[in-house]
């Protein structure tokens, strides 16, 4: 039984970048005649806006994107958090972002850097800990991405010891959506490209608390003619509910479903391998 989700981090209210993941991953459940549910990724309190939630909640519903089930709230979630991170081999460690930033060699591809295991022995005396980062491995984790194609990456080469806990109690990402796929018993994870570089991450993670791998597919992200990710920082506007089947319209096209403009014929023709394997791509206005 396909079960997909639609995981919005609730800082601002649905806009293009966020529909086109949302209207992907509907049409993909409910054309395998699958699940679909929503989980509010509202871990990082501090950039969670109060009532973007229930403000993305009630977009979906009046664009006709329902879903099965409660709504999973992550910031109710810690307790299930710590109990994964106990089987982890994990470590705490000092480093500022700038001491980060100094050692590390940053990724040839784009510059990003990899943490390189400082506290991996042990805290340096003097040192207070900061965030708590599991120990990876060297082997190589390869998948196949729906859009994308085939993907591979070594995470302890191209990232590093990544962080699953600071030490302010905040669970990382990486850690929460790991736990909340495989509890929710997620089969299929659709969302945008920019995550695409996480998913190594999040598969290694799954492999070492025994959970299963889910299909993954990547859509573009949206950006604007700066290229720029659409989000609230780059000023991306509200999904406008009064222009309903144009905004439809136009995801459906971002999505090369370009023969479709409402969401029953978009069902009926829904075609994945059309989507554009592309990382990002210009929303056009
Ligand atoms: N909460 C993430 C976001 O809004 C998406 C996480 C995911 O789909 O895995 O970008």
């Amino acid at each position: 039984m396909y079960v997909g989700r639609f995981a919005p981090s609730p800082t601002g209210p649905l806009h293009f970048g966020s529909l086109v993941a949302a209207l992907a991953g509907w049409l993909d459940a409910r054309a395998a005649e699958g699940r679909w549910l929503v989980r509010i990724e509202d871990l990082d309190a501090p950039r969670t806006l109060p009532g973007a939630a229930d403000d993305i909640l009630r977009t979906l519903d009046c664009l006709g994107l329902g879903w099965d089930g409660p709504v999973l709230y992550q910031s109710q979630r810690s307790a299930n958090y710590k109990a994964a991170l106990k089987s982890l081999d994990t470590y705490w460690c000092g480093c500022t972002r700038r001491e980060i930033a100094d050692s590390s060699i940053g990724r040839p591809s784009d510059g990003a850097q990899i943490y390189p295991g400082t506290c991996r022995g042990g805290l340096a005396p003097g040192k207070t800990p900061r965030a708590l980062r599991v120990r990876t491995g060297t082997e190589e984790i390869v998948f196949a991405d729906r859009v994308q194609g085939p993907q591979r990456q070594i995470v302890a080469r191209e990232i590093g010891d990544f962080v699953l806990l600071r030490a302010d109690g905040q669970f990382a990402y990486q850690l929460a959506v790991v736990v909340d796929d495989a509890e929710q018993g997620v089969t299929d994870v659709v969302r945008g490209a920019d995550l695409l570089d996480s998913t190594p991450r999040q598969i290694y993670l799954q492999r070492l608390l025994g959970y299963a791998t889910p299909r993954y597919l990547h859509v573009p992200a949206a950006v604007n003619a700066a290229g720029e990710k659409l989000s609230k920082q780059t000023g991306a506007r509200p999904v406008d509910l009064a222009r309903k089947s144009e905004e439809l319209r136009r995801a459906l096209r971002f999505l090369g479903q370009a023969g479709s403009d409402d969401l029953a014929h978009a069902l009926k023709n829904w075609q994945p391998a059309l989507i554009p394997a592309r990382r990002v791509l210009v929303a056009v206005p």
